[in-house]
């Protein structure tokens, strides 16, 4: 068997946004994958179903180095592709130079992926710039850890005296001794210094004092690792310059459950108001089979085809596509969809929306849909089962309906268990349909999400999701990715007050 080879992977600093295109391609690739402590796990849920996930971190149930080198060694020589994921950039105190080392004098073939290093994103997110003309032009980066053996280098301090910025990572547990060291070495006891927890992550913290200060001021806020120490003039700027604290969901972990390749627009929209959006795929699109009978059935003309998701559009093109057939195929008819996402699918489809209700709910669909509907035939392209408030409001009008079923919904199978994926926890769960609510109950949300806000996108997912016995804080007046998050973020300002 020919040797595989190990990717030395640099996974950013938190921010699952941070990581770079050429490592989320390797981690979806790779046959093993390689993991330290992440600063996000849920990274984890980019592997492949079938990766060997090795956990090789420091500490209870992880790795030393001599283990890990050899075990990297071993999933190469077995033939494998090997994601050797490391937090922040590989070859920035990840000790991926002692790795790739060690694979070159085992005849293993490595390559290097290089990552968002926490020493510049993590100042970064907190407001401060390592470097500014008007305050630095030169920055150090150091490591703080403690000398594990004699041969160890260890930063000379009076050298870094002569650095505008200085960045120390791994400092938290000795800040004192290192602090205490600068300043004996000669840096201003008076410069501005600040200490930033968990940075570009929703637990994002940041102390601000005095160099002299900074370790008491550290102490006293209980900051623990990981955390970055920054000293420098250019630490003042944060006052003017702190944007990402100030987005109006800073700090909150929100869980977005639509099914796989269907999260983005909530999932950007989260973001872009400063929240964390994990994505973990509640329920899946199971497309059916085309029918015979029914396919004959789209032979005749309808007064109106309905489209009340996304998935109905994109099904319904799939399953004429499946017998060969494409957009023409459809029967002649005008077409409603129930709101601007699905208006979207619709027109991927291939089709024009001759209508959309006021509000974007499947009942303001069945009231408003112009003209007489007594008797006329109306097709509705889903699942099997009509929501009821449809088929009530379109039973009401007299409409003769039909339905062409072209997919069902399931649980999927999660690569990752929620709880791992959620690690530390979540502060907000979204659910945008009945269905996804069923299945985060059912994949143990509940209990992997204990406490945290349940955000539905309108009144039946809000109804659905008592019914799995949860308590639902919020539920959007505009039933859209976006109507979603601005209820979030109302909510949010409500607490605040
Ligand atoms: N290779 C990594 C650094 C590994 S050393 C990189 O390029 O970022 C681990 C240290 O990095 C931690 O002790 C801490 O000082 C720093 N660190 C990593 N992620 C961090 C984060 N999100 N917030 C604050 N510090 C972080």
């Amino acid at each position: 068997m020919s040797v595989g080879k190990v990717i030395l992977v640099g996974a950013g600093p938190g921010d699952l946004g941070l990581i770079t295109v050429r490592a989320l391609e390797v981690l979806r690739t790779a046959d093993a994958v390689v993991y330290d402590r992440l600063a996000n796990p849920a990274l984890l849920g980019e592997c492949r179903k079938d990766a060997k996930l090795i956990y090789a971190g420091k500490g209870p149930g992880g790795m030393k180095q001599p283990e890990i080198d050899a075990t990297l060694v071993e999933l190469a020589r077995a033939g494998h592709t090997v994601c050797r994921l490391k937090g922040g950039d590989p070859f920035l105190f990840g000790r991926g130079g002692e790795e790739a080392s060690h694979l070159v004098a085992n005849g293993v073939p490595f390559e290097v992926v290089p990552g968002v290093t926490s020493a510049i994103a993590v100042p970064a997110y907190a407001g401060i710039p390592v470097t500014d003309r008007r305050f630095a032009s030169t920055v150090a980066m150091a490591s703080g850890h403690p000398a594990e053996d004699e041969a160890e280098e260890r930063p000379r301090w009076n050298e870094l005296t002569g650095a505008d910025t200085l960045v120390v990572l791994m400092g938290v547990g000795a800040l004192r001794e290192v602090t205490g060291e600068l300043i004996a070495a000669g840096r201003d006891p008076q410069e501005p210094a600040a200490v930033i927890e968990r940075g570009t992550t929703p637990g994002q913290r940041t102390v601000v004092a005095r160099l002299c200060d900074i370790a008491d001021a550290t102490e006293a806020a209980g900051v623990r690792p990981p955390a970055i120490l920054v000293a420098g003039g250019v630490v003042g700027l944060r006052d003017t310059l702190a944007w990402a604290e100030r987005k109006p969901l800073w700090g909150v972990r929100a869980l977005v459950t639509r099914p796989a390749g269907q999260a983005e627009p909530l999932s950007a929209a989260l973001r872009d108001a400063g929240a964390e959006a994990v994505e973990f795929p509640c329920i899946e699109m199971r497309p059916l089979p085309p029918d015979a009978g029914v396919l004959t059935s789209l032979e005749r003309p309808y007064e109106w085809i309905l489209f009340v998701s996304a998935n109905g559009a994109r099904a319904a093109a799939a399953a004429l596509r499946a017998t060969g057939r494409d957009s023409r195929a459809f029967p002649p008819g005008r077409i409603a969809a129930v709101g601007p996402g699905t208006a979207a699918a619709v027109e991927g489809a291939g089709l024009r929306v001759d209508f959309m209700p006021s509000r974007y709910t499947v009942a303001a669909l069945a009231e408003e849909l112009p003209g007489d509907l007594a008797g006329k035939a109306v097709l509705l392209p889903g699942r099997a089962q009509v929501n009821p408030r449809l088929r009530d409001g379109l039973t009401q009008r007299g409409a003769d309906i039909s339905v062409w079923p072209v997919y069902d919904i399931g649980t999927p199978q999660p690569v990752v268990p929620l709880a791992e994926i959620v690690g530390s926890g979540v502060d907000l769960v979204t659910l945008t349909s009945p269905s996804a609510a069923g299945g985060f109950a059912e994949l143990g949300g509940k209990e992997a999400a204990a406490g945290a806000r349940i955000a539905c996108i309108g009144p039946p997912t809000a109804e659905a999701a008592q019914g799995v016995g949860l308590n639902v804080d919020i539920v959007a007046e505009e039933h859209t990715a976006a109507g979603l998050v601005d209820a979030i973020i109302k909510h949010a300002k409500g607490r605040d007050q």
